[in-house]
């Protein structure tokens, strides 16, 4: 386990940055600077969570990376920044929260195995709201969620982004310039695989290691005869991954009771309980971590 901080004071300056004002810097995006590279410096690792094309199970692939790092012993957050379909919430059963806070401050919602979680949609009153948000927008309030939501001492950060290769994952990348490096979200058709190679394309022009790609819907473990069969095929996402030169992370089965779990709020439950969906995400987390933490005590 990380010992508690208290404060940034325990990092050093050059974790921290944001020592001096840039040229032409105002004071108040310098004083924003330096309170952004503070939150960031009590984080250790922070991973973007990318796919080419909406629903390949990415939140979900989020959400369960999250839950299963909690469940061995790290202290993760969570921030979804899904502008334009924010599902995070909904997944995690957390669709009635009211954040609190004040101007600078933010607390994130907790779910109950302890993650912390901030996501976009908590601040949308309906579905039209998102039409608003345009490019500087979004920047100045993913820039928001980074710095002002009291994350606390984290040893993980996961970011669930749109999909696609648009203005979220872009702030993200800019703002968080120590990011672990990103992991990519696949289906096994050939159709996806062409998608997120342009994710993979995206994460090394603005300089995101590919941590590895993760294969969801993989297979399709029938619940009455447990039969495997592939329904989507299987295998793209390895293929791929083998063929950018970027890790295989895994894969994650078709589960029907993943899809009623995440419609009902119910997945930290799945993925905490004895389901085909947490052995896998135990066994994508333990690369993870082997990745990410080489050469930490
Ligand atoms: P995305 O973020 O890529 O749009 P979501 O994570 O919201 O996708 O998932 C889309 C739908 O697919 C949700 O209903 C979710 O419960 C379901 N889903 C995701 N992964 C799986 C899986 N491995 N097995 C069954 N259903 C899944």
């Amino acid at each position: 386990m990380v010992e508690e901080r208290n404060s940034c004071e325990d990092c050093s300056a050059e974790s921290c940055g944001a020592k001096t004002r840039n040229d032409g810097e105002s004071e108040q995006d310098f004083k924003d600077r330096q309170a952004l590279a503070r939150r960031l410096c009590m984080i250790d690792h922070k991973i973007l969570v990318l796919s080419g094309k909406g629903g390949v199970g990415k939140s979900t692939v989020a959400s369960g990376l999250a839950v299963a790092l909690g469940e061995r012993g790290r202290r993760v957050g969570l921030l979804d920044v899904d502008i334009h379909g924010p599902s995070v919430p909904r997944l995690l059963g957390l669709n009635d929260t009211q954040v609190t806070g004040s101007q600078d401050s933010i607390n994130p919602a907790v779910t109950g195995s302890g993650v912390r979680v901030m996501s976009v949609g908590f601040l949308l009153t309906g579905p039209d709201d998102a039409v608003i948000w345009r490019g500087p927008l979004k920047y100045s309030l993913i820039k928001q969620f980074l710095k002002d939501v009291e994350w606390g001492r984290l040893d993980y950060l996961i970011v669930d982004s749109p999909p696609g290769t648009g203005d979220e994952p872009l702030a993200v990348a800019q703002l968080v310039d120590d990011a672990d490096g990103s992991v990519i979200v696949t289906t096994p058709q050939m159709l996806s695989v062409s998608d997120v190679r342009r994710s993979i394309a995206f994460s090394r022009k603005v300089k995101l290691p590919v941590l590895g790609v993760v294969e969801n819907m993989s297979g399709f473990a029938c619940p009455h005869c447990g039969k495997e069969s592939d329904i989507f095929g299987s295998g793209g996402g390895r293929t791929m991954a083998e063929d950018v030169g970027a890790p295989f992370l895994g894969s994650v089965p078709i589960d029907p009771a993943m899809v009623s779990a995440g419609d009902d709020g119910g997945l930290e439950s799945y993925l905490t309980g004895e389901t085909a969906g947490a052995a896998s995400f135990a066994a994508l987390v333990d690369r993870l971590v082997e990745l990410v933490e080489v050469g930490e005590k």
